[in-house]
């Protein structure tokens, strides 16, 4: 790497995007970010941050300029509850966040961009048992892919290779299974099924309940942010311009992962199933064998390893919004006389 070389990252507001900057900092990089929000939990580590609606042309293009690497890491997304309940907004959003990047990219010269696809461009006709084969990067061909959401990934896998072909711009491309871990959201709609679990066994008595979409017997793999953030700049500083999976194979179930969490809270905690909510495909797995070929490197942190960090972070999180509502609480009430 030359010295300092600049680099944006967007959705540095995000989960993945913050861990991002402070991964490509501590690294060397001079890093811009930008987002329409600034980080949740944490200030972020960017040396310099623009807080701009990336549906813009003209922020896309102020965010690139000066830059040679784009990290481009901006959503609208949120869990399964989220993107199932709002296909035109995710699918607008961000095909309009995505081609203005694109475009902004090309118009500064950008040498190269990475982009954050995900698991959800597979063949759902492939994820329908728990059990169900590793999905390996040609199972995303026939298209079938999540409605909205998916199918605007597998359009900007698309568009990133025109983009590569017409324009010169190098792309490089992850898809993403299920990231987890601290500093990522875990209450408010948009969390994710680590997050919602750990939350949910924080918040829950030991010898109680919690509530779990669907049977439970649903599979998916769980990729711990540090192999997240180490893979991204592996892959953006790769030769390979085609999609590559960033997950971990270790498959497990929702039933299981409730266990895992209530081990590391050392709580006993029943799962009440409720089948009226969204729990997305049957089962889905990460094939690592293209992505060991290539980088030789795949994630290896275990699920019971990143549960361990990811459980601490989020039960402090509860503690400390307990408290501060108990406290709003009772000066409120001291307030109005009642103390
Ligand atoms: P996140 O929601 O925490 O981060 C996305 C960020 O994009 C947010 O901070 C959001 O404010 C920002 N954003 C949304 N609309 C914007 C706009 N109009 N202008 C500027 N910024 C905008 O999500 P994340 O988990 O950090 O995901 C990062 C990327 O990885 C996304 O592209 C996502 O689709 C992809 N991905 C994530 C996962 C996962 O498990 N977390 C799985 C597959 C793919």
């Amino acid at each position: 790497m030359t010295s300092k070389m600049r680099v944006l990252v967007t959705g540095a507001g995000g989960f993945i995007g913050h861990h991002l900057v402070k991964f490509l900092v501590q690294k060397g990089y001079w890093v811009r970010g930008a987002d329409i929000k600034l980080p949740e939990y944490e200030a972020s580590a960017a040396h310099e941050f623009h807080k701009v609606d990336l549906r813009s042309d003209q922020n896309c293009l102020k965010a690139c300029e000066g830059i040679e690497h784009v990290y481009h890491l901006a959503a609208d997304m949120g869990g399964i509850g989220y993107i199932s309940g709002y296909h035109a907004s995710v699918a607008r959003n961000n095909s309009l966040i995505n081609i203005n990047m694109l475009d902004a990219a090309v118009a500064s010269g950008v040498k190269r961009l990475f982009f954050s696809s995900t698991a959800c461009v597979y063949n759902q006709d492939l994820q329908k048992r728990p059990d169900i084969e590793s999905l390996k990067e040609s199972d995303a061909y026939p298209a079938l892919p999540e409605e909205g959401y998916g199918w605007e990934k597998l359009y900007m896998e698309k568009l990133c290779r025109y983009y590569r072909e017409e324009h010169n711009l190098e792309t490089r491309i992850a898809r993403f299974h299920n990231v987890y871990g601290p500093l990522g959201t875990f209450d408010g709609g948009k969390e994710k099924v680590p997050a919602a679990i750990c939350r949910k066994v924080a918040l829950a008595s030991n010898n109680s309940g919690i509530e779990v979409w669907g049977d439970g017997e649903q599979t998916r793999s769980f990729t711990y942010i540090a192999d997240c953030v180490e893979g991204v700049h592996r892959i953006l500083n790769s030769d390979y311009a085609e999609a590559l999976n960033l997950g971990s194979a270790e498959m497990v179930s929702i039933n299981q992962l409730v266990d895992y969490v209530s081990e590391i809270a050392g709580k006993r905690i029943a799962k009440l199933h409720d089948s009226s909510k969204p729990q997305g495909v049957r089962g889905r797995n990460s094939d690592n064998t293209l992505i060991r070929s290539v980088l030789n490197w795949a994630p290896s942190t275990t699920l019971k390893e990143g549960l361990k960090h990811t459980y601490a972070w989020i039960s402090t999180q509860v503690e400390n919004k307990d408290a501060a509502t108990h406290s709003v609480t009772l000066c409120e009430a001291r307030s109005e006389g009642a103390w």
